[in-house]
């Protein structure tokens, strides 16, 4: 799972290096308002914490698929085979999905409203 927010002015949508799950942690973290620079137009914004929304981390799918590609090859001459491969990435998925449904549905108590 990743944690991203939109630019308020271009829309480009940055990601944030943190390890939060949901937002209080997020704001445990960062601070209950994080000050964001946009990649794309280098503009400086202040968000709310409940501003700031989860993703599938897509690349953590890809290279769970590919993992589940070489254990394939690997037990190829085993039974379970397909077990393996479709199992891990659709795990993952699962796991994720659970978490940025979890991150995206709960919000912490506003006491600090974000400038604009
Ligand atoms: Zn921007």
């Amino acid at each position: 799972m990743s944690i991203y927010i939109d630019c308020k002015r271009c829309n480009e949508r940055n990601t944030i290096r943190t390890n939060a799950t949901n937002r209080s942690d997020l704001e445990r973290d960062k601070g209950e308002v994080i000050q964001i620079r946009c990649k794309k137009c280098s503009t400086s914004k202040e968000y709310h914490v409940n501003e700031f929304q989860a993703q599938l981390n897509r690349n953590l799918i890809l290279i769970a698929g590919a993992v589940g590609f070489l254990l394939t090859l690997l037990f190829w001459r085993f039974g379970f085979v397909a077990v393996i491969s479709f199992t891990l990435p659709a795990i993952v998925y699962q796991v994720q999905y659970s978490s940025v449904r979890s991150f995206n549905n709960y919000k912490i108590k506003e006491i600090v409203k974000a400038k604009d």
